[in-house]
């Protein structure tokens, strides 16, 4: 029996497992100083109206690990949720988004431009979360009006009145929240209405294949009557040809995010006017 449970022990030991493990230790470890070591940047992604004209950006983190160089943050933001890095992590995005509205705010040409900034779950729980917001704003200086949260559905699964009362805490100053990768989680219709949501983005895995799955199509439409009918705003996220462009233009989609119009850049490279990188929106419809 004992030589048994010394063989399963010894499992817990295999060396790729073991390998795994101190990969990811590793990759913690420098995700602990990656702040510190100023290896996090923010890049900026257009957000653009139905004439193709820029309206905000939504920023999205980026991490450049002096040896590994760029890391994703579809990798490395479930380590910092796990971890509870993506507090602090979390609060400097919010600093950097909110420094640069109020740096915007000083020029003509992008005073009206908004920032979307993702917030995790775990950041969104924390009881500290308003006064994180609040206290960014406060510091820099920036309109709450030009500021958007963006919550995701993994959100909905801790106590509504708790989400609720915070929607409705920051609302009241002035914040916008949009319900990001809508359609691929675990909202109920219920939900949606006791939200005190602006606006829906529609998850780029239904805008992909939209013009070729007619499941996507009709999910898609079926967002947007919804939005409609719930008097929320929509934005398709990974608009990447001018076909699916013009599809969500003739089902009533009025904000677009994409390759089509730009990718995410660091703020020096964007593009603030004219319209977007050439595209010509009376040559598309
Ligand atoms: P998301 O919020 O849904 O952001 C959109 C993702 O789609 C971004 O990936 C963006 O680069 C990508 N994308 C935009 N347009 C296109 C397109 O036309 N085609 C394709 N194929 N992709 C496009 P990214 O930057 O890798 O970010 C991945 C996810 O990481 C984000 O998804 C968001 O959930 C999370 N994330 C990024 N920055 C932050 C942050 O500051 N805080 C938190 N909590 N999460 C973040
Ligand atoms: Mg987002
Ligand atoms: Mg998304
Ligand atoms: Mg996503």
């Amino acid at each position: 029996q004992a030589k048994a449970d010394g063989r399963n022990t010894i499992c817990l030991f295999l060396p790729e497992m073991q390998a795994a493990v101190s990969a990811r230790s590793a990759l913690e470890g420098d995700l602990r100083q990656s702040l510190q070591h100023d290896e996090m940047l923010l890049y900026y992604q257009p957000v653009v109206n139905e004439d193709a004209h820029l309206t905000g950006v939504e920023a999205l983190l980026r991490w450049h690990h002096p040896q590994r160089g760029m890391v994703s943050p579809a990798e490395f933001i479930p380590l910092a949720e796990q971890t509870g890095l993506i507090l602090p992590i979390g609060q400097w995005v919010l600093e950097m988004a909110c420094a640069q509205l109020a740096a915007w705010a000083q020029q003509a040409d992008t005073r009206g431009l908004s920032i979307a900034v993702n917030v995790s779950a775990r950041q969104f729980r924390h009881p500290d979360f308003v006064r994180q917001v609040t206290g960014a704003l406060g510091r820099s200086g920036a309109s709450p009006q030009r500021l958007k949260l963006e919550i995701t559905e993994t959100l909905l699964l801790s106590s509504v009145e708790d989400i609720v009362a915070k929607l409705a805490q920051l609302k009241a100053v002035g914040v916008g929240f949009s319900l990001d990768d809508f359609g691929t989680g675990y909202s109920s219709l219920a939900y949606l209405k006791r939200l005190p949501l602006d606006q829906l983005k529609i998850d780029q895995s239904f805008v992909r294949d939209v013009l070729t799955d007619p499941n996507d199509a009709a999910i898609v439409r079926t967002i947007l009557a919804l939005a409609e009918s719930l008097d929320l705003q929509v934005v398709a996220e990974g608009v990447e040809v001018a076909g699916q462009l013009d599809y969500l233009r003739r089902h009533g989609c009025k904000a677009f995010q994409g390759y089509l119009f730009g990718r995410p850049v660091p703020v020096e490279e964007l593009v603030i006017t004219p319209a977007m990188r050439g595209v010509r929106i009376d040559a598309i419809i």
